[in-house]
C-alpha cells in the first residue's frame, strides 16, 4: 500500500494534489456537497474567455458549434450519443428532476387524462425528487412510495416477480414514472441500475394500486444520478435509463448553476406536457393569440430562454482537466480509476472509525451504512455516522461539527437533505420526526439531540484530490477530542506524511497557517496540572474589557467606564470588513486578537497597537458626514445590515498589513444605526453595538478556575488570566463558588441594574489564545463534555438602569455585584 493512495502512485497524486493549494491545511472532505475544481481548470477557462468572443447562442452560429460540441463531449462522456440520447441543459439536478415531473405524460395518450399512471418513488430519496409529488398530485396520479428493503427485494434479479400474466400488452394503460437515486446521497450506496429491463417487465407492479395498470402499465425510470457521476462512471450503453439527471458542479466543482436532464430518445414522446414556453424553445408564437408551436429538436423544446452559454463553454475545460490530470489507471478509464481511489479511501475510514472505542472497551462509532465496503458496484466513497460517548450516549453532530470547524475539517452534519434515509438509519417514526419539528428541529439548523436522541449524522464524502493523509486528519480529529485513546497511525502513512506536507505547503505559507493545530505534537505526554489558590472576596466586580474593535484585542479598565445606548461606550464600535464587504472575525483571522486598541477619552482617540508596527490613532468621533457611509452585512445570512462610516485609507492599510490581508477597510457604525438585540420573546429589545447578541457579557472566574480544573489536556497549560481572557467578557467578577451565575434572572452591579438575557454559546473562538492567537482544541471539548454538548459559558446581561434614579452611568471596578435570582428574591 502506498502512503497516500492504493490507486495513485505518490508522484501522480502530488500531481493531483498541486492543484488543490488553495486549500492549505484545510481537510476538505465534503465531496458530496460539492466537488472541488482543480486551479488549472480556472486559468484555462479564462484564457479562452479572454481570447475568444462568445456571444448569445441565438444570434451567432459559432457560439452555437461550440455549445454542438459541448453535447456531444457529454454524451460521449457517459459513453453513448445522440442517437440514442439527448442532452437538455438545465439549471441543475433539482430542475432537471422538475422538469421531467412537468413534462411527463402519466395518460395513456396526450389528450386524456384518465387513467393515470403513479409516481413510484423510493422513500431514500433526496428531497429534490420528493417533491415530485406536488407537481404528481395536480395531475391525478397515485403517489406511491417504496421502502429501501421493499425496493431492494423486488428488484433482486434471483428473487424478481415478474407479472405471472405472459400475454402481451394490448393497451396501454397509463404511464408509471419510478424516481431513485443511483447513489444515495446519505451513506453512498448503490442502487442496482442495472434491472431497466426487468422494472419495464413489471417487478414493481405489486405496489401499483390501479388494478388494470398492474398489467398494463408502462415504466419509466427517471434515475437522480447526481451523487453517482461525481465520483463512478455511468456506461449509458449498459444501462439506459429513460431519463437521468445531474448537475456538473458535483462532477468538476465548477461551473455552479449548470446540469443536465439526459432524456433517452426513443423515450421523450412521454415529456409532452411542458406549459411554459420561452426564448428559443417556440418554431412560432402569436402574441395576440392562443397559438404557439414548440420546437421540434428535443433540448429545444426545453431550454426556456438564453443558455448559460459562457457555463457551458466551461465545461469543455472541465473535461479536458479531468483528462490531463487522471491516470487511467483502472479499465483505462478516468472515472473508474477515480471510483476506486476513493472508495479505498472511504473503505480505510470505514474501518478505522470501526476500530474506535473507548478505554472502558464501548464502541465509540455507530455508522449508518448498507454495505460493508465489501463491493465497489455497490458502495460509493461516503461514510456516515455518529460519535458515542463512553457511556454510550451520542455526541450531537454540532459538538462535532464544531471541533471539526477548529481542526480545520469541512464536513457535512444533519440529513443532507435526505430525510427518508435519515429516518431509517436512525430509526425515527414520522411521529417523532414530527415530535422532533415541534421541539424547535428544522432542518439544517444545529438542534443535533433531543432527549438524546441525534436528528442527523455526521457525513464524510471524498473526491479524487483527497488522501491518506485526510483520512488520519479526521481520526486523529476524533481521537483527540472524542475517543481517549491512543491513536495508532495505520503504518502506510508513517513516512510519507510530515514530507509531502512540507513539499506541499512550503511555498504557501500564509499568515492563517502558523497557529493551526499540529497532528504530530498530539500524542506527547506532558502532563501538569495547574492548581491556581482560590482567591477569597465578597462579590465585587474586578474587571471591565471593552473590545472597541469586534474580534480585535481588549481595552481593559481598572477604574470605571461609561453605560451608553448599546453597551459600554466604545464597546464593539468598529469593525474590520473585506474587500467583499463582509466582518473580518477571529474565526478567519486569528492575528485579529493582536490587534490591541486603547480608548484615550482626553485626546479623543482610539490609539491601535500590533506588536512590529507604529501605532495609529483614528479619532473616536469621526464627522459622520465627511466620511463614505457603507452598509455592511454582519452576519453570514445578511439580515442583519449595520450602517457605518469609512475610517480612511491609513488605518485600513495599517490594519491590512498587520493582518497580512490587502484592502481590509475599519468602519465605525454610525451613530443613528439602529440595530436590535435578536430575541426569541417580544421582551423590550436592546440596542446593540456590533456584538453578536447582547450588550454584556459577564465571566465568573470561580466557573473559570473549575473549568480548568475539568481539563485534562495534558498541553494545555494556561494561568487563570489567559483562560479568562479567552471568554472575552466585559465584566469579569470573582465569586467563591463557581457555576451559579447560570440561574442569575438580574444582577445589581454598583447602582445599576441588568437583566441576564440568557447564557452565551460557544464556539471555536474560545480555542484562540488570546496573546498570541494560537489555536487549541481546549477549553471547548471539556466544556462541550461538561455541559452535554451544550456548550454556553458566560451569561449575557442587557442594561435596565440605575436602580436610584440617577443620571449617572459610570459603572466602577469593586463594584458590589448582587445577584437576584428569581423576583421574589428582590430583597437581598
Ligand atoms: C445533490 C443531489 C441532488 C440535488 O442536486 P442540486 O444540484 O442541488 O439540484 C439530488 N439528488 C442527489 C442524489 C444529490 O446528491
Amino acid at each position: 500500500m502506498t502512503t497516500l493512495s492504493n490507486i495513485f502512485e505518490n508522484d501522480q497524486m502530488q500531481i493531483i494534489t498541486s492543484e488543490f493549494t488553495r486549500l492549505g491545511e484545510r481537510c476538505y472532505l465534503d465531496n458530496a456537497g460539492a466537488t472541488l475544481y482543480p486551479q488549472c481548470l480556472l486559468k484555462n477557462i479564462n484564457e479562452d474567455l479572454l481570447n475568444n468572443v462568445y456571444i448569445n447562442p441565438h444570434s451567432d452560429k459559432y457560439t452555437q458549434d461550440c455549445i454542438e460540441q459541448i453535447r456531444y463531449h457529454i454524451l460521449s462522456h457517459f459513453n453513448t450519443d445522440s442517437s440514442t440520447y439527448s442532452v437538455v441543459f438545465t439549471s441543475g439536478t433539482t430542475q432537471s428532476l422538475k422538469l421531467v415531473g412537468e413534462s411527463f405524460q402519466f395518460a395513456p395518450d396526450e389528450n386524456e387524462v384518465l387513467n393515470c399512471g403513479s409516481l413510484v418513488y423510493l422513500r431514500d430519496n433526496h428531497t429534490s425528487v420528493v417533491g415530485l409529488r406536488e407537481i404528481a398530485a395536480e395531475k391525478n396520479v397515485d403517489i406511491i412510495h417504496i421502502s429501501h428493503e421493499d425496493f431492494l427485494k423486488a428488484l433482486d434479479p434471483t428473487k424478481v416477480s415478474l407479472p405471472t400474466n405472459g400475454r402481451e400488452k394490448y393497451k396501454n394503460e397509463g404511464n408509471t414514472l419510478l424516481v431513485y437515486p443511483a447513489q444515495s446521497n446519505f451513506n453512498g450506496y448503490k442502487y442496482p441500475i442495472n434491472c431497466m429491463d426487468i422494472i419495464k417487465k413489471g417487478c414493481l407492479n405489486q405496489y401499483i394500486k390501479k388494478q388494470l395498470c398492474k398489467i398494463n402499465c408502462s415504466w419509466y425510470v427517471l434515475l437522480d444520478a447526481a451523487c453517482y457521476v461525481s465520483t463512478s462512471k455511468l456506461d449509458l450503453s449498459v444501462v439506459q435509463p429513460d431519463f437521468v439527471c445531474l448537475s456538473f458542479y458535483k462532477v468538476f466543482g465548477y461551473p455552479t448553476g449548470l446540469g443536465a436532464l439526459l432524456i433517452k430518445n426513443s423515450s421523450a414522446n412521454v415529456l409532452n406536457q411542458k406549459k411554459y414556453f420561452g426564448g428559443g424553445t417556440v418554431d412560432i408564437v402569436l402574441s395576440s393569440e392562443d397559438f404557439h408551436v414548440k420546437r421540434k429538436i428535443l433540448h429545444e423544446r426545453f431550454e426556456d430562454g438564453t443558455l448559460p452559454f459562457l457555463s457551458i463553454i466551461a465545461l469543455k475545460h472541465c473535461f479536458d482537466a479531468l483528462t490531463k490530470l487522471i491516470p487511467k489507471i483502472i479499465n483505462n478509464d478516468i472515472m473508474d480509476t477515480i471510483s476506486h481511489h476513493t472508495y479505498s479511501l472511504a473503505k480505510d475510514l470505514y474501518h478505522q472509525l470501526g476500530k474506535l472505542h473507548h478505554e472502558n472497551g464501548n464502541k465509540a462509532v455507530i455508522t449508518y451504512m448498507d454495505t460493508d465496503f465489501t463491493d465497489i458496484s455497490k458502495q460509493g466513497a461516503i461514510v456516515t455516522f455518529n460519535l458515542l460517548r463512553e457511556d454510550g450516549t451520542y455526541i450531537g453532530y454540532s459538538e462535532f461539527q464544531h471541533m471539526a470547524d477548529l481542526f480545520n475539517i469541512s464536513i457535512r452534519t444533519g440529513c443532507f437533505c435526505n430525510s427518508g434515509s435519515c429516518q431509517r438509519h436512525l430509526n425515527a417514526s414520522n411521529k417523532e420526526m414530527k415530535d422532533m419539528y415541534n421541539a424547535g428541529h428544522k432542518c439544517g439548523d444545529d438542534v443535533d439531540l433531543i432527549d438524546g436522541k441525534p436528528t442527523g449524522a455526521i457525513r464524510v464524502s471524498f473526491g479524487y484530490y483527497n488522501t491518506f493523509n485526510d483520512v488520519d486528519k479526521l481520526i486523529v480529529m476524533i481521537c483527540r477530542c472524542f475517543v481517549r485513546t491512543k491513536y495508532n497511525k495505520p503504518k502506510r502513512t508513517m513516512n510519507d506524511f510530515i514530507k509531502l506536507k512540507s513539499l506541499k505547503y512550503a511555498k504557501n505559507i500564509s499568515s492563517e497557517e502558523n497557529h493551526k493545530i499540529n497532528e504530530e505534537e498530539f500524542f506527547e505526554e506532558k502532563y501538569s496540572t495547574i492548581q491556581q489558590p482560590l482567591i477569597k472576596s465578597d462579590i465585587v466586580l474586578s474587571q471591565i474589557s471593552l473590545f472597541p474593535i469586534k474580534s480585535c484585542g481588549a481595552f481593559k479598565i481598572n477604574t470605571s467606564w461609561k453605560i451608553g445606548s448599546k453597551g459600554f461606550e466604545y464597546d464593539r464600535e468598529w469593525m474590520i470588513i473585506k474587500d467583499n464587504g463582509v466582518c473580518l472575525t477571529q474565526k478567519q483571522n486569528t492575528r485579529m486578537c493582536m490587534i490591541r486598541p486603547k480608548i484615550d477619552l482626553k485626546r479623543k482617540v482610539m490609539i491601535l497597537y500590533f506588536k512590529g508596527l507604529a501605532p495609529i490613532s483614528v479619532p473616536l468621533n469621526p464627522l459622520e458626514n465627511k466620511h463614505k457611509e457603507v452598509t455592511i452585512c454582519q452576519s453570514k445570512v445578511c439580515t442583519d445590515l449595520v450602517k457605518g462610516y469609512d475610517c480612511g485609507d491609513e488605518v485600513a492599510n495599517w490594519i491590512s498589513n498587520a493582518l497580512e490581508i490587502s484592502f481590509l477597510r475599519l468602519v465605525k457604525q454610525a451613530s443613528h444605526d439602529g440595530r436590535v438585540q435578536k430575541t426569541n420573546t417580544d421582551e423590550d429589545k436592546k440596542l446593540l453595538s456590533l456584538s453578536n447578541q447582547a450588550q454584556f457579557l459577564l465571566i465568573n472566574k470561580a466557573t473559570v478556575r473549575w473549568l480548568n480544573d475539568k481539563i485534562q489536556e495534558p498541553l494545555f497549560m494556561e494561568d487563570i488570566e489567559q483562560l479568562t481572557d479567552r471568554f472575552r467578557g466585559n465584566l469579569i467578577i470573582n465569586m467563591d463558588e463557581e457555576l451559579v451565575e447560570r440561574d442569575w434572572q438580574r444582577v445589581i452591579i454598583g447602582k445599576h441594574e441588568f437583566r441576564v438575557d440568557g447564557q452565551c454559546p460557544r464556539c471555536q473562538m474560545v480555542c484562540i489564545d488570546q496573546q498570541t492567537g494560537e489555536k487549541t482544541v481546549e477549553p471547548l471539548r471539556t466544556i462541550s463534555e461538561q455541559f452535554a454538548g451544550k456548550m454556553r459559558f458566560g451569561i449575557y446581561l442587557s442594561y435596565m438602569g440605575p436602580i436610584d434614579g440617577s443620571r449617572e452611568h459610570m459603572l466602577k471596578i469593586n463594584a458590589p455585584v448582587k445577584p437576584i435570582i428569581n423576583d421574589e428574591d428582590i430583597s437581598r
